[in-house]
């Protein structure tokens, strides 16, 4: 939907940090290794990364990540 923006949420109790999400969107996730978390690299998903990000979902069997539309 136009104007539609999609934010990225990550749960870090369930996050495990093994960095699927990294590798498959590079763009959009990177993982602290202090912390052994990943993090957004931005907040809001670019309209051309969208199906970046909705498969980083998929890919995350831990289902730390949530996209929520605003
Ligand atoms: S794939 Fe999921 S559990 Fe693994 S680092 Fe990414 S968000 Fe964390």
């Amino acid at each position: 939907m136009a104007g539609t923006v999609i934010r990225i949420v990550i749960d870090a109790d369930r996050c495990q940090g093994h960095a699927r999400c990294a590798v498959r969107a590079p763009e959009l996730f990177d993982v602290d290794d202090d912390q052994g978390k990943s993090f957004a690299l931005t907040e809001n998903v670019p309209p051309e990364l969208s199906d970046a990000a909705a498969d980083a979902v998929e890919t995350c069997p831990e289902r730390a990540i949530s996209l929520h539309e605003e």
